[in-house]
């Protein structure tokens, strides 16, 4: 399939917007949601053109942006790799082996020449009367402005702000004579040899890059306001090790690793909800005898949430333990007061000395990419509407975008969501329809609206951060963006295309 988007723009102009041409579908973003969403699309449509658009000048996504040491994998890799391509590496990956795998699948299905990097999209803007989205883009190599169109948006965006991290600002932070970095935007060549380094952060970032820089640095903190739970599983599970002894079809192999741990995370979100204190006790107790003698579990490891409100942090082997054995990690606990010229000032009134300051304090959320959306002339404010089964938004004609799971792997919904948007263009085409809206039924029209994240079940900083600007879900199906892929599996394939809620002309 090719596409009748240009590979390469005329020349640059002056200032006005060149067509870049029409595409069937219009892919944006690169990463495992996009080139995934990709792979399904030309599986099932050989015929349809398409373009994937990523403001980056990689793929990858998430795993070209943070190249951090140490970076890997928190879900194992058989269910964050996809459904159709089985993966031959250990549970748990470095970025660059998924960034490797991600290769081979732009590879075997030919996706590079439907791929455009430094094209960032700025707005979208669908016509009823014409029937398709105008897909405005800048290109961030050489300015000009483009514009594809489009029958079909697909957003796969991820979740976060690729150029802008976050990151909060402290008293001091001017006088530091050392180094501040983020690990959205690592130095390339930081040499960490003999350095202090402190991270602040204790999440899945720290976890991370700690025991990967624990034997450079002359030492290494972790200094975080709170704990999160951990969990250290083994790099390879052992069933791995079983079947690929065997000498089995890599494909069993993958689909039977994949029910394993998809069997696992079921049992964990479901402990999470009905034993929250005994899967806290458990967690907590698990680690415990990986930790030096006398270490402090109930300060610096006993989270004050019930586990599961926020991603639960995997450390591989306990590596980062390993770290805090061997005293070339620690961790405080505490609150920063103030940077001072030689490091940091905590409340209790420590002052820990550092060159080199890591602040490994999350993300940026963005919605839809940041894209500015209008339909038939009118902006679209996102606060306002609701969600069609966390795929499609109301008053959002064909547009459908991808957001993963938080407690299982990610990619595990990019397959879900494209087996639906792949039923969907095909009842579009069955029918003759060539516009399909989200659409609220009379009955539906009073229900009442809910954040997009529930406080209580799932609350990590950047999404509380961003409720205000983030779309809601309504209070019955399908206006509901459902966190379980236990639920999910069996809801999304038989989900019903004809309930009066999607309108098709
Ligand atoms: C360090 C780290 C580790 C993680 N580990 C795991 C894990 O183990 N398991 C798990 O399930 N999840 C994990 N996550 C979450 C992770 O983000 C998702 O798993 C997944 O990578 C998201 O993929 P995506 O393609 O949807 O989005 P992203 O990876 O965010 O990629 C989106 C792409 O879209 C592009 N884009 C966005 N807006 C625009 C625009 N307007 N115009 C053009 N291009 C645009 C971006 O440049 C980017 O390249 C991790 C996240 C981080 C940061």
């Amino acid at each position: 399939m090719t596409t009748t988007a240009p590979t390469t723009a005329p020349a640059q102009g002056t200032g006005e917007i060149l067509e870049a041409g029409h595409v069937d579908v219009l892919i944006v973003g690169a990463g495992v949601s996009g080139i995934g969403a990709a792979h399904h699309l030309r599986e099932q449509f050989p015929d349809r053109t398409f373009v994937i658009l990523d403001a980056q000048d990689n793929r990858g996504g998430t795993w070209w942006t943070h190249q951090y040491p140490g970076v890997r994998s928190d879900s194992d890799l058989f269910t964050y790799g996809y459904r159709f391509k089985p993966w031959r590496g250990p549970s748990i990956a470095a970025g660059e082996e998924i960034l490797a795998y991600l290769d081979e699948v732009i590879d075997e299905d030919d996706l590079s020449p439907c791929i455009r990097y430094q094209h960032r999209v700025t707005s979208a803007s669908w016509s009823s009367e014409d029937r398709r989205w105008a897909v405005d883009v800048t290109r961030i190599d050489t300015g000009q402005q483009l514009r594809f169109t489009t029958g079909f948006l697909w957003m796969c965006q991820g979740y976060y702000n690729h150029a802008k991290p976050y990151q909060p600002r402290w008293e001091g932070m001017d006088r530091f004579a050392g180094v501040i970095v983020h690990p959205q935007r690592w130095p390339q060549g930081l040499d960490l040899a003999g350095k202090r380094v402190i991270v602040i952060g204790s999440g899945a970032t720290a976890a991370t890059l700690i025991p990967a820089i624990a034997g450079t640095a002359k030492h290494v903190t972790m200094l975080q306001r709170s704990p999160s739970y951990f969990f250290a599983p083994p790099t390879t599970h052992e069933l791995a090790l079983t079947l690929r002894a065997l000498d089995i079809p890599e494909e069993w192999t993958h689909e039977i690793l994949r029910r394993q741990y998809i069997q696992q995370t079921d049992v964990l979100a479901r402990t999470a909800r009905e034993a929250p204190d005994d899967l806290h006790a458990l967690l907590v107790e698990s680690v415990r005898p990986l930790l030096p003698e006398n270490f402090d579990v109930d300060k610096h490891l006993t989270p004050r949430y019930r586990p599961w409100q926020q991603r639960i942090a995997i450390v591989p082997d306990g590596d980062l333990f390993a770290a805090l054995r061997e005293g070339t990690a620690s961790i405080v606990t505490d609150t920063i007061e103030t940077f001072t010229e030689d490091g940091i000032k905590v409340s209790s009134g420590e002052e820990i000395p550092a060159d080199v300051v890591v602040t490994a304090t999350g993300f940026n959320l963005s919605v839809l990419g940041d894209v500015a959306f209008t339909v038939d002339g009118e902006l679209v404010d996102f606060t306002g509407r609701v969600t069609w089964r966390g795929i499609m938004i109301n008053g959002v004609p064909n547009m459908a975008y991808v957001f993963g799971y938080f407690r299982h792997s990610w990619t595990l919904r990019v397959d879900l969501v494209s087996d639906l948007v792949g039923r969907l263009l095909s009842h579009m085409r069955d029918n003759g329809a060539t516009m399909v809206v989200p659409t609220l039924r009379p009955q539906d029209c009073d229900m009442q609206l809910r954040p997009w994240s529930d406080p209580e079940n799932f609350n990590p900083g950047y999404v509380m951060r961003s409720q205000h600007v983030l779309f809601k879900q309504g209070d019955r199906e399908p206006w509901t963006h459902l966190l379980e892929h236990e639920e999910e599996r069996e809801i999304l394939p038989k989900a019903d295309l004809d309930d009066g809620t999607l309108v098709y002309s």
